[in-house]
């Protein structure tokens, strides 16, 4: 999906503060190269298991998702789409009795189904279909067996991880209150990633930690004014509004990704319950040490490479961070899609002084600096990285990284190894 837009760079440069907390950030507007939010469709509905996500959409949702999501043989899928067709567009039938009838269908079939989100698209929006009235509706029929919840996955102007957030935030009314202290770790993560850190967690001293989403519609973490959460992903920013709205406070950290992130997210929680700096040692040194031995044999790959970030995942700026303290890559510009300055700030804080900074995109000036800069490795999205790979670039597609388990110690080395690989690639094809 793309949408054109008048090219509009804004530079705004504010004072420096060391890092790039103050850096200057290169604005644009114009047109961009992202998939939408429906996309988050894919790693949700696998992490969430008794969740059916049933896309309100037309032919051209119902194929974006089944390209993104593969091929599903073996099991039966947890998403679909209830198709809008001529007749629902020319008002003459009515979208919501149709509804009502797929919903029907679809519950009755699969009485696996606990929680069920009717997911908003451009078409859906375009014929004002109110999803919300629709999902309280269907939510008085089919309760308690099912809850019905709505979110917005529709693309214009958005990018493809704000999925996952109108997803999370969609939840978080429904959350059970409590006024016990809680632990939350915000933003969808691979299962094994969540077990190692629970097991950390424990190890810390940290016992009742719960994750936003749960494996299951009746695991929904609690949430109230003693409520601290620590964020998983960069890309929530909804769902951390709706959350401090329910009185919890957000623990100030970088992301998981790498040893550094890693260790620094898992101090904040530790600062919180007052955990003894040699306990917290105790607990991780195995993980970081085995961390850090495996990426020093990583590092030689990508140890003064060029790279250069396209805005797409979000997860730009603390993948930069990563890639140039432990790995020592050197960053030529790295764009995200939207700049959350308050939840990146300790990444900000530890990126090189002079990082060329991009928020939003204009993709014709950017590809224009990216041939500029020569890079030797780009991330970018699927619609740009074939063009980029025949003019003989090589690139690792941003996607994957949302896919894939990255955060954590144990995942660190499969992280670089990411970004290794399309070089070593190159490397082979070039010999
Ligand atoms: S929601 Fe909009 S942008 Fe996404 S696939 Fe459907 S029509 Fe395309």
């Amino acid at each position: 999906m793309s949408s054109a837009l008048a090219a509009v760079p804004v530079v705004i440069k504010p004072k420096n503060a060391g890092g790039c907390t103050d850096a200057p950030v290169l604005r644009e507007r114009g047109q961009r190269e992202v998939f939408c939010g429906l996309t988050g469709i894919i790693w949700l509905h696998r992490k969430i298991q008794d969740a059916f996500f049933l896309v309100v959409g037309s032919r051209t949702c119902a194929h974006l998702i089944q390209s993104a999501a593969g091929v599903m043989i073996f099991a039966e899928p947890r998403f679909g789409t209830a198709i809008i067709d001529e007749r629902d567009l020319a008002g003459m039938s009515d979208a919501n009795d149709e509804l009502d009838r797929v919903v029907a269908q679809l519950l009755a079939r699969r009485p696996d189904i606990k929680l069920l989100f009717l997911v908003g698209s451009c078409p859906s929006e375009v014929i004002k279909l109110d999803l919300s009235r629709a999902a309280q509706r269907l939510a008085g029929v089919h309760a308690p067996k099912v809850r019905v919840l709505n979110y917005s996955g529709s693309g214009i102007e958005t990018t493809f991880t704000q999925g996952e957030d109108a997803c999370l935030a969609s939840l978080v009314p429904t959350l059970p209150a409590t006024a016990e202290k809680s632990l939350m770790v915000v933003g969808s993560l691979a299962d094994v990633v969540e077990d190692q850190f629970r097991r950390l967690f424990t190890a810390i001293g940290i016992d009742d930690v719960q994750f936003l989403p749960p494996r299951r519609a009746h695991l929904l973490p609690k949430v109230g004014p003693n409520t601290q959460y620590l964020l998983a992903q960069p890309f929530i920013a909804d769902t951390a509004r709706a959350l401090e709205a329910r009185g919890a406070t957000r623990l100030e950290a970088p992301f998981p990704l790498g040893v550094e992130g890693t260790t620094a997210w898992l101090a904040a929680a530790a600062r919180e319950w007052n955990v003894p700096a040699d306990k917290l040692e105790t607990a991780i040194s195995p993980a970081r040490t085995r961390a850090t031995q495996a990426l020093a044999r990583i590092k030689p790959q990508l140890d003064g490479k060029r790279i250069f970030f396209f805005p797409d995942s979000q997860l730009e700026i603390p993948l930069a961070r990563f890639l140039h303290r432990e790995l020592g890559m050197e960053l030529l510009e790295v764009g995200t899609p939207f700049l959350h300055r308050q939840h990146l700030a300790s990444e900000l804080a530890w990126l090189p002084e002079g990082t060329q900074l991009s928020e939003g995109q204009h993709v014709e000036n950017q590809l224009d600096r990216c041939r500029a800069a020569v890079p030797d490795l780009v991330v970018c999205g699927l619609g740009l990285a074939n063009p980029l790979e025949a003019e003989g670039m090589t690139t690792k597609w941003a996607i994957e990284l949302v896919f894939t388990p990255i955060q954590g110690f144990d995942q660190a080395a499969d992280l670089a190894g990411l970004f290794a690989r399309p070089l070593h690639r190159r490397s082979l094809l070039a010999a």
